[in-house]
């Protein structure tokens, strides 16, 4: 079926006792045996297994045309979990734009459990090869990236990957795009990751993360490690993603709609230096970007002439636009990402630019979005 259509149905059936539609929220931490060793369906504990989080696992596996997937308490707490499946002195190439917690946890945490990073521009895949070493085991792209909206040829990146004599396992964190714009799976990549506190959940009303993958023993691994590890998404978060999920085709279509209006007026603005849009002319991946996603998304960054004070003064003036950190809902957000969601890139290699200004743009009318924004800039 096509993706419209799973994205309502996949993983989930009306109840064959009572019919109900929609899936329940099994609020239950455990389940009846029928005798020792006989745990009905699997069911045992819901650490390992919930079935209202199976459904979403299950919805998600097929949207990013997966085999199996798993739902996590938060897009960290996914990453964290790809990443211990790695061993001490083991390597890690990772673009050098990923999201601000992706680096944090990447630079700060896990260097002090010996594992060893390096960041790389991945829009040229021919760096990746030079940032290969023997101990590579993961390559770690963010296509498009955020903030600065960096689209990597998934395909290309994927090539070059596999033909690295040790198989590094490629994950794309595709929070960005959504399964809806572009499947990294079918274009060579082995794992997917998610915030799905973004657009999946799509209402900034739950936290959650997900990895999906094809490869039957990465997932048994994986699942191993979300068991013993447990930063699992409870079932009440998993229910909001799964209602979230049903619509995301709709609102994807409405959020690159209206954002392709704030382009068209953002482009014409004077106080405006540089605009950063995947679908732009302007934009340096814009062949790669149309090519690999099916439009150009709901996120516009642009940098004004006059730097961090002029960034500040338009996010602390927009009155539709919410001044606020996250992604991916239905209302329209507006940030500075130095001062704010990549502070702890401040002083490394990722700092991002002081006159960043990041718009998340709702579904609202365009128009009363374009009024706050020309208010906003004035
Ligand atoms: C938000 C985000 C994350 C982290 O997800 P959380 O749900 O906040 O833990 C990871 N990657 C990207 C691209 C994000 O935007």
């Amino acid at each position: 079926m096509k993706f419209e259509t799973l994205a309502i149905h996949a993983g989930q059936e009306p109840d064959p006792n009572n019919g109900a539609v929609m899936t329940p929220v099994y609020l239950t931490s455990t389940y009846k045996q029928d005798g020792i060793g006989k745990p009905r369906q699997g069911y045992e504990y819901s650490r390992t297994l919930n079935p209202t989080r199976k459904a979403l696992q299950d919805c998600l596996a097929e949207l990013e045309s997966g085999k199996w997937g798993l739902a996590f308490a938060s897009g960290m707490a996914a990453t964290d979990t790809v990443l211990r499946m790695l061993a001490q002195g083991d390597h890690v190439v990772a673009g050098n734009d990923v999201y601000g917690g992706t680096f944090r946890l990447f630079d700060k945490v896990l260097r002090r459990f010996g594992l060893d990073f390096t960041f790389a521009d991945t829009t040229d895949p021919e760096n990746l090869v030079e940032a290969l070493t023997p101990q590579t085991r993961i390559v770690w792209l963010e296509t498009p990236t955020n903030p600065l909206l960096a689209v990597s040829d998934i395909r290309a990146v994927a090539e070059v990957v596999k033909s690295h004599p040790n198989k590094p396992i490629l994950v794309v964190d595709n929070t960005f795009a959504t399964p809806y714009l572009q499947r990294p799976l079918e274009l060579g990549a082995d794992l997917v990751v998610h915030s799905m506190t973004k657009y999946l959940g799509g209402h900034s009303d739950v936290v959650g993360g997900a990895i999906v993958g094809k490869d039957k023993a990465l997932g048994e691994q994986l699942a191993y490690l979300q068991n013993a590890i447990g930063g699992v998404q409870g079932p009440m978060d998993s229910f909001l993603v799964l209602r979230g999920i049903k619509t995301l085709p709709v609102r994807m279509d409405r959020h690159a709609e209206n954002a392709e209006k704030i382009v068209a007026f953002l482009e014409k603005q004077k106080k405006v230096e540089r605009l950063i849009y995947p679908f732009h002319e302007s934009h340096p991946q814009v062949q790669i970007a149309r090519r690999q996603m099916g439009n150009g998304g709901g996120m516009i960054s642009f940098i004004m002439k006059d730097g961090r004070e002029a960034a500040v003064k338009v996010a602390e003036s927009t009155k539709l636009f919410t001044l606020a950190e996250s992604l991916g809902g239905v209302e329209s957000l507006i940030e500075v990402p130095a001062a704010m969601t990549h502070l702890s890139t401040q002083g490394s290699t990722l700092e991002v630019d002081p006159g960043l200004v990041r718009l998340s743009v709702g579904i609202e009318n365009a128009d009363d979005l374009l009024a706050d924004l020309e208010q906003a800039l004035r």
